[in-house]
């Protein structure tokens, strides 16, 4: 360790990876009270990130679009990001089918060992529905119910209609956007300070909380096994490729930028509750402009679930495998096409991707009960899946961000 006189601070993201270890012991060791020594710590630091959430994003993409200026820039970008949203998202969905196909974890899986599956249907939305509840009849009831979509709608629409303003009431919001975002992305690195702590909180209680962790890996070691390499090729092969040869960036060098988000994504798995720190790393690390990650980042969060897109289809086929359902080729079809949908539905919380699993099984007409198999690990997989969401959000960010001239540090 470089020695400066006094000893230098160690950097964050080895603080947040000893944190992660550690809790991983002391979850697998403590009893409940112990946990709940710790566990507080957690839960300040998860309302602290989701506190500034709403606030940051609306200045963060209110000051961003008002900055683009024109429509047709506006568009370019919207139309460069849902493409990426889109293309990369399918091909996760491509890499989870062929292997879930190839290594078959659910042939021969326990069908007794299923869990309850009550209440999963209810919280299901169609995308008609979707689509139309974008639009809110009430923004501050938005802002209640943490309507990502529907906030992001209002922003985007209240920052294209800054630039239409008077120019004397023009510059003065734009300064008091621009001011409170400053604002916000400060109040957002002094949270981050407390990622170690928060993060051993956290994950000292989800470990806490599986039991007989080793059994369940050993029941369903095939199925995460398969989950977690397809994601692993997505995240270091597939996404990787893409920045090095449509962003011409450095991959390697962003993913390290972005150690913090990826690592809290994987402790807390909510791309939501990470967005602050994505936003921040993506922008003073990686060097993008507000102006990109504004517009890409909040959206990608939203809506660009990679992780969970390639899982949906994953689990899909495991539960067709596991009832020995042979899926015809037009239903692997219905497959990914329902994947990619739930995806793009799937709220941006833990656990959020199993209850959208219940589309795809209607939609290809296998038992909802299915669900069952999959439940006892979902959260485990959650980590990996959101950690993949958040990646590729960010690497979206860069690529983007690239093709419209910017300079970056990668
Ligand atoms: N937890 C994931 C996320 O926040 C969503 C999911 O459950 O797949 O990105």
């Amino acid at each position: 360790m470089p020695y400066s006189g006094n000893m230098k601070k160690i950097a964050l993201h080895w603080q947040i990876l000893i944190a992660l270890i550690l809790a991983i012991v002391y979850g697998i060791y403590a009893d409940e009270q112990a946990i709940g020594y710790v566990s507080w710590m957690g839960d300040v630091f998860l309302r602290a990130l989701k506190m500034l959430i709403i606030p940051l994003i609306l200045s963060s993409l209110i000051s961003g679009i008002a900055n683009i200026g024109s429509g047709s820039s506006l568009g370019r970008l919207g139309l460069k990001t849902i493409g990426y949203y889109v293309s990369t998202s399918l091909l996760a969905i491509i890499t989870g089918q062929i292997l879930v196909n190839i290594i078959r974890p659910g042939v021969g899986a326990d069908l007794n060992f299923s869990g309850k599956v009550e209440g999963l249907v209810e919280n299901q939305r169609s995308l008609g529905d979707t689509l139309i509840e974008m639009v809110p009849q009430n923004i501050f009831q938005a802002f209640n119910d943490n309507d990502m979509l529907a906030i992001i709608f209002f922003a985007i629409l209240f920052g294209f209609f800054v630039t239409r303003a008077r120019e004397e009431n023009r510059e003065v919001l734009k300064k008091a956007f621009n001011a409170i975002f400053e604002v916000m992305m400060k109040i957002t690195m002094f949270v981050i300070r407390f990622t170690p702590l928060g993060i051993f909180g956290i994950v000292a209680k989800v470990v806490a909380e599986q039991d007989d962790l080793m059994g369940l890996v050993s029941r369903m070691g095939l199925y995460m096994g398969t989950v977690i390499l397809a994601l692993s090729i997505h995240f270091f092969i597939t996404l990787p490729l893409i920045v090095k040869f449509i962003g011409r960036a450095k991959p390697f060098r962003h993913m390290k930028n972005m150690s913090t988000p990826l690592l809290t994504a994987f402790s807390t798995s909510s791309s939501g509750a990470t967005l602050p720190l994505t936003i921040t790393a993506v922008e003073k690390n990686s060097g993008v402009s507000n102006k990109i990650s504004s517009f890409t980042l909040p959206l990608g969060a939203t809506i660009n679930m990679d992780g969970t897109a390639l899982y949906e289809c994953v689990a899909a086929i495991f539960i067709a495998q596991a009832y020995g359902v042979e899926l015809s080729l037009i239903q692997q079809g219905v497959i990914v096409l329902t994947a990619l949908l739930a995806s793009i539905g799937a709220a941006a919380i833990p656990m959020a991707g199993l209850v959208m699993i219940t589309v795809i099984l209607t939609a290809v007409g296998l038992p909802l009960e299915g669900v069952g198999l999959i439940l006892a690990v979902d959260r485990i997989i959650d980590m990996f899946r959101t950690c993949t969401n958040v990646w590729s959000d960010s690497c979206g960010a860069v690529i983007i961000a690239k093709s419209e001239g910017e300079k970056l540090s990668v």
